[in-house]
């Protein structure tokens, strides 16, 4: 139908695209990818590794 998407949409894509791989152990998520949150002005994207807990975590502003 719409083509239109929004930035957290796109943002959010590129994210699970090139970062599902735990930068502690080294697991690739295949089907979690990021969470996002947004307060204020910013979008917070945090992964969370299901094997060893490590937290990833990005904070972008929006313009
Ligand atoms: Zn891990």
């Amino acid at each position: 139908m719409s083509a239109y998407r929004s930035p957290f949409e796109r943002l959010r894509e590129k994210f699970d695209e090139s970062e599902r791989r735990c930068p502690e152990c080294g697991y690739v998520d295949t089907e979690g990818g990021w969470r996002v949150t947004t307060s204020g002005g910013r979008v917070r994207y945090q992964f969370v590794c299901p094997t060893c807990d490590a937290v990833e975590t990005r904070e972008l502003r929006l313009e």
